[in-house]
């Protein structure tokens, strides 16, 4: 078999057979294909795409190309929530929690953040003596006794994805659906569970920018899911404002925990409870609204606060900070953002938000940077609220006085008043 004729068939519009895919991809993630070549390839499918069957294929030996992680020992019970992708998502620490109350076994890897959209892992960082990196063993005891845990990825699972990734990122090649759900799927099958729910955002602060695009995306992913032997179901949800009223890594995770103890209500609590809803679903065979009143349940019966304090504490992090959030690390420098005007919040863009909390610290720009666990951005309010002249709109707070300016003027730049807010709704649909 010759990577040339496998590019030839592809740029011609005819379907690749499962060998050839198998070809490519080991041969790719075994260094024996070029990049050039590699890039050829992707190109061919940026522009004529993959039928189901090879996006099944590509999908699985991706999968295959490195570790993974064996969950059948939990059955039908185990669970993988995924998140696309957005600004002040931090809905797997809550959860999490409520989908382990339920019974079900969250084994999670977690990535971390790059660009303005913060990784799971880089936020339980923020809690003292948090460990995300275990050994498989230690991984594995706290899923079966807590039933959850979060932990980075792991070194070798899918070294195919990030090849591919990273050739990808430099040939233009990554806004192609089937090669989003064949990395994002690959994960996700390699990761074990046999439930997984996607969190497929759309709008200005996601990675899919329509509701059309983001519903193609998940339709695919779902499908490939199923083929894979997984149950899959995904929500689409609106990303044109953060969600909730934190973004930036320590704050995110005290909100996290002032909806498990009861303490916030609103957008993040909706989603977080839609989110375990349809992973009970899945894994116990129940409606969706069932699983949607157990999780309601779950978090109202303060069993998911309960929860969450016997994970962080199995992976070694200080309970004291989950109980009195005023003990988790503070940043240096903070400013108040106060409105110049009245009238009502038309507009929070959620991309300028994401870059301004990014420059204040809380992101990473590029793969190496340390980021500012203290740094970030507190609203007082939401798209849709009024506010009079004087008003607080928000707190920016950083270790750094420069960074603070620089995130100032671009928070302000995304904040708009007078109109009328366009205030879609948060959860636009599910696909199963
Ligand atoms: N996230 C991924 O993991 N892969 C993609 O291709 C795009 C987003």
């Amino acid at each position: 078999m010759r990577m040339y004729d496998i590019i030839a068939k592809k740029r011609d519009g005819k379907e690749l057979d499962d060998n050839e895919i198998k070809f490519f991809v080991n041969n790719y993630t075994a260094g024996e294909i070029p990049d050039y070549q590699a890039s050829a390839l992707l190109m061919a499918i940026y522009f004529n795409g993959m039928t189901e069957k090879e996006t099944v294929s590509l999908t699985q030996y991706m999968a295959m190309s490195g570790e993974s992680v064996d969950l059948t020992y939990f059955g039908n019970l185990s669970a993988d929530k995924h998140s696309t992708g957005g600004v002040g998502d931090k809905t797997t620490l809550i959860v999490a929690p409520i989908a382990a109350v339920c019974g079900l076994k969250v084994a999670k890897m977690s990535g971390r953040g790059l660009g303005y959209t913060g990784g799971t892992a880089d936020k339980l960082e923020a809690i003292k003596g948090y460990k995300t990196n275990l050994s498989g063993d230690e991984f594995f005891n706290i899923v079966n006794k807590t039933g959850v845990a979060v932990v980075t990825q792991s070194g070798n699972l899918t070294p195919a994805d990030k090849k591919l990734y990273a050739l990808r990122d430099v040939t233009a090649t990554v806004e192609s659906i089937p090669l989003i759900t064949s990395s994002v799927m690959s994960k996700k099958i390699a990761s074990g569970a046999k439930n997984i729910v996607l969190d497929v955002k759309y709008g200005s602060g996601a990675f899919m920018k329509t509701k059309q695009d983001a519903e193609k995306l998940a339709q695919s992913m779902v499908k490939i899911g199923k083929h894979c032997g997984r149950n899959t179901a995904a929500l689409i949800t609106n990303m044109n404002t953060p969600l909730g009223y934190a973004v930036g890594n320590s704050l995110e995770v005290i909100e996290a925990i002032n909806v498990l103890n009861g303490k916030q209500k609103g957008d993040l609590r909706e989603i977080s409870i839609a989110l375990a809803g349809n992973m009970i679903s899945l894994a116990l065979g129940v409606s969706e609204q069932e699983g949607k009143i157990k999780a309601q349940s779950a978090l109202d019966s303060g069993k998911a606060f309960i929860k969450m304090r016997e994970w962080i504490s199995a992976q070694g992090g200080d309970i004291a900070c989950i109980d009195n959030t005023s003990l988790f690390e503070q940043s240096k420098y903070s400013m108040q953002i106060k409105a110049d005007t009245g009238g009502f919040i038309s507009e929070t863009d959620c991309e300028k938000i994401g870059i301004a909390s990014a420059v204040l610290g809380a992101g990473r720009i590029a793969k190496d940077d340390k980021i500012d666990l203290t740094a970030g951005i507190v609203f007082d309010v939401k798209a849709g609220d009024y506010v009079s002249f004087g008003d607080r709109i928000a707190t920016l707070y950083s270790s750094d006085k420069e960074k603070l300016k620089a995130g100032a003027e671009i928070f302000k730049s995304a904040i708009h008043i007078g109109g009328n807010a366009n205030n879609e709704p948060l959860i636009y649909k599910t696909i199963k």
